[in-house]
């Protein structure tokens, strides 16, 4: 895997383009982007006639856009699937930023939902050796899913990964929803992990934030993943997301199964890979979440 040390890192926007062309170019125009949920986005029109594509957000979030650079080389070294090519992380004077390859994103092209689907099969596939050096699952740095801190500790079991790196850490920050009859309810359940998830066959490297809003056709109509939350972890997590939220076709789960295969008992699992996002939606956002993460609660610990 390339490591973070290769996405160079600037003090300011104008050192960074220094670096990435060896002139001084000047940002002529910038133009807001839509659809991110953390950040301030911009396409940038510069004077030598290229456009690159900038996140920014505040100094003190400098680190999530090394996490997310870091998550992107780990994808890419895959092989599977494209992203976005990472030029740069800096800090300028009041904000962070990270400046990638601007994607000129066009309509899907007809065979669109196949590809993703065994594009993210091989990612899931894809040998993890490198991501998390001192074990099966985790990865080798912690990172952020949306604006939520997400600790990646490496783990020889996948169960116990989820229940303290996943379910643990998110529980306690909601402790304040919860009175003692739902702690006693959340502590079975994280003692009890095992009787509902598996140990996976194999380690698969994971997106981690795979909502609607984190693919993108590139300027060929094709799939690519952008703004990851990845580690390594149980395959069928990243499909679980999937469903959350919706916007998957059947198309892109056909294909995805055909190329690797269903477990059985994946429906009787898939809502408790997403209780952790659910709680982390909880802790962002609040308590309209709580019903759908009680719900679920209750579902898993009832023994
Ligand atoms: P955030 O970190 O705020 O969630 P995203 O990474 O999701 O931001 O990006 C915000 C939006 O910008 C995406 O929904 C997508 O439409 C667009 N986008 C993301 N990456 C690129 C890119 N490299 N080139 C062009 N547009 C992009």
């Amino acid at each position: 895997m390339e490591a973070i040390s290769d996405t160079p890192k600037y003090g300011s926007l104008k050192e960074a383009l220094i670096g990435i062309y060896g002139e001084d170019v000047r940002v002529k125009d910038r133009r807001a982007v839509h659809g991110g949920d953390a950040n301030e986005a911009y396409s940038l029109y510069l004077s030598n006639g290229e456009t690159l594509f900038i996140k920014a957000n505040s100094v003190e979030r400098a680190d999530f856009f090394r996490a997310e650079a870091e998550g992107i080389s780990a994808i890419r070294s895959t092989g599977a699937i494209r992203v976005p090519r990472i030029y740069a992380t800096g800090a300028d004077e009041g904000y962070s930023f990270l400046l990638m390859e601007y994607i000129d994103s066009v309509r899907a092209v007809e065979s669109f939902w196949e590809k993703l689907g065994t594009d993210l099969a091989r990612m899931h596939k894809a040998d993890t050796a490198a991501f998390s050096k001192s074990g099966k699952y985790g990865f080798n740095r912690d990172n952020y899913i949306g604006a939520g801190y997400q600790k990646n500790a490496v783990k020889d079991s996948f169960i116990e990964f989820f229940a303290e790196c996943r379910l643990r850490p998110q529980f306690e920050l909601a402790e304040k929803y919860f009175d003692d009859d739902m702690v006693r309810k959340i502590n079975r359940l994280l003692d009890t992990l095992d009787r509902y998830l598996i140990e996976p066959d194999m380690p698969s490297l994971l997106h981690g934030d795979l909502w609607s809003g984190n693919f993108m056709a590139d300027e060929k109509g094709m799939p690519m993943l952008i703004d990851p939350a990845v580690y390594v972890g149980c395959n069928e997590a990243d499909i679980a997301m999937t469903e959350l939220f919706g916007g998957f076709d059947k198309r892109f789960y056909d294909s995805y199964f055909g190329f690797i295969g269903m477990v059985p008992g994946y429906d009787d699992r898939r809502d408790l890979y997403n209780l952790y996002h659910l709680l982390n939606h909880l802790n962002l956002f609040g308590s309209s979440y709580l019903y759908a993460v009680v719900r679920t609660i209750e579902r898993y610990s009832f023994f």
